[in-house]
């Protein structure tokens, strides 16, 4: 299909079914789904997982496996794998650089400093998407807006300047998670055990904790930290492009 004239404009009022479809439509298996298996990659994965038509045309879909997961996300993983027909391609951190980081700080590095715990977001999560991402057009992500104050200007369609100007493509930018929720309910879509323990953002088990009722989604990942809470996968790029042929 030929790219359209400021595809930001022509999805920002779409429903998210409506984006998938379109981001199908212009690149196929040049576009990649990156699920975490939270409640919102959930709501994704079943959408795609609907639409498939399995013809090697439809959008790829890849997941991070940090090694430090919860059990529960590994289960829900399992079950994610019976229960859809549609690939999840699982990208595991560099065995060289894993062993170089244990070796050096040991496995819970992260604890000691706001650089050694970038240092293992970079070789569990950073390095593994670059890899993930290694040819793909554009990349499909479940952030939403009232998620945080980091991603409070999250565009459902802009140019990723972190991932070389590829295309950024976040469906579900204006859903609330009561709309998440919703859908999850009326799709009979499994989700994380976890969220029913006061865990709305699902990370490594190691990095993430619960929160109280009315506390930033995001406060329990990091919570030793002050500041923003992202690991380096989504940093803020989320700037409407200014001009948009579907390719980069
Ligand atoms: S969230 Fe924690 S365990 Fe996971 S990659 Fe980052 S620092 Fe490492």
């Amino acid at each position: 299909m030929n790219p359209i004239a400021n595809p930001e404009q022509a999805v920002a009022h779409q429903s998210a079914e409506e984006i998938l479809d379109w981001a199908r439509s212009q690149f196929g298996s040049r576009a990649t789904f990156a699920c975490s298996f939270g409640a919102e990659d959930m709501v994704l994965l079943d959408m795609l997982s609907r639409a498939a038509r399995g013809d090697g045309q439809d959008i790829r879909v890849f997941t991070l496996d940090t090694g430090r997961l919860f059990p529960e996300t590994y289960d829900l993983m399992q079950e994610a794998h019976e229960k859809y027909a549609i690939p999840i391609h699982v990208v595991a951190p560099d065995t060289k650089e894993l062993e170089e980081l244990i070796s050096n700080g040991g496995p819970n590095l992260f604890y000691s400093s706001v650089e050694n715990r970038k240092a293992c977001c970079n070789v569990r999560k950073v390095h593994p998407l670059s890899r993930a991402l290694t040819g793909a057009e554009a990349w499909v992500v479940g952030l939403r807006r009232d998620q945080s104050a980091e991603r409070s200007t999250v565009e459902k369609l802009s140019r990723d300047s972190s991932q070389g100007g590829i295309w950024k493509i976040c469906p579900l930018a204006d859903w609330s998670w009561n709309d998440v929720l919703r859908y999850v309910k009326e799709h009979d879509v499994p989700i994380n055990r976890l969220h029913a323990q006061g865990f709305p953002s699902i990370g490594c088990a190691p990095c993430t904790r619960a929160v109280k009722p009315g506390e930033d989604p995001r406060s329990g990942r990091w919570w030793w930290e002050t500041g923003a809470k992202e690991c380096g996968l989504h940093p803020a790029t989320h700037a409407r492009a200014a001009t948009g042929a579907a390719t980069h």
